[in-house]
């Protein structure tokens, strides 16, 4: 514990009184420990990316300058690389938007059965490039909630596009990704907790002990292979943050060699749907 002191003397007409303040700077240290930690990881997220696009920029100016084929395949990786670094900013952007905002009660019905269509649809070529089937289990009717259909929109989608890219068990390929949306109408043991929309993959599933730091920035439980799927560690932060401002939850669960389930519970929304936001 760190703390500060002020002194301050005081003189009475009986003699000098001294007072000492005291004041605990632990909280202050560890929010710039924080700060200092977030800058030094997005300037190696980038500095990484930035290297290699130099590297290859030098390359192409001398070298590779007559090398059609390996103009070709350099600038392919240095796609990738831009990417990489595009992908960064948009979720620094995303998490900066959602990160510190009070918890709002959004005034717009999202209809969540709906809103999972879409994504799946956005999701299909990429779940068919990597042999994953995308499967979706709903109530019929729809199931509507006070949301941002925005933000709840990139929840379902961060969920489903790491299922599809961590879901696949090592050295197999292909997989089945569900999203499960169970309603209190339907269910009612949910009248407590609300709307269940899960995420389920059968991949390599995550030991316990990352399980706590997963939705922490940056956090990776196999960095080589987040950056070769694209990943920038802070898809799970946002989805915690947006959940969080909905006034919802987010468990995780994991089997080691049977899959991940990833369950976001939800306040079901009490009104009639007036407006429709899907
Ligand atoms: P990233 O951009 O690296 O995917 P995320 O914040 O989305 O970052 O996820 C953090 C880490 O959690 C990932 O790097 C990966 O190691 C792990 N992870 C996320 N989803 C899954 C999943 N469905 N199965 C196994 N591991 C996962």
């Amino acid at each position: 514990t760190t703390w500060t002191v002020t002194v301050t003397a005081a003189k009475l007409t009986d003699g000098a009184t001294v007072v000492l303040s005291f004041q605990d700077m632990t909280a202050v240290e560890d929010a710039n420990d924080m700060r200092r930690d977030f800058v030094a990881n997005v300037s190696h997220e980038l500095r990484t990316p930035l290297t290699s696009l130099l590297g290859f920029i030098e390359t192409l100016r001398g070298p590779a300058s007559e090398d059609r084929a390996a103009q070709t395949r350099f600038l392919g990786i240095m796609e990738q690389e831009a990417e990489r670094m595009h992908n960064l900013v948009e979720d620094l952007m995303s998490l900066n938007r959602v990160e510190g905002q009070a918890r709002i009660k959004p005034t717009l019905q999202t209809n969540l059965c709906g809103l999972i269509d879409d994504v799946l649809a956005a999701m299909k070529p990429r779940a068919d490039a990597a042999g994953v089937t995308l499967i979706s289990e709903q109530p019929s009717g729809a199931v509507s909630i006070l949301a941002d259909r925005e933000q709840m929109w990139q929840v379902i989608a961060n969920l489903v596009e790491n299922a599809v890219k961590y879901g696949t068990k090592s050295g197999s390929v292909g997989g089945v990704v569900t999203v499960r949306l169970c309603a209190p109408t339907h269910e009612p043991a949910l009248l407590q907790t609300g709307v269940r929309l899960s995420v389920i993959d059968q991949g390599d599933g995550i030991a316990a002990h990352h399980i706590a730091r997963l939705t922490h920035r940056f956090y990776r439980v196999d960095s080589h292979r987040s950056r070769e799927v694209g990943g920038t560690g802070l898809g799970l932060a946002i989805v915690k943050h947006i959940i969080n401002r909905h006034r919802g939850r987010l468990r995780i669960s994991s089997v080691v060699g049977q899959g991940t389930e990833f369950t976001a519970f939800l306040p079901a929304s009490t009104e009639k749907a007036t407006e429709s936001s899907s």
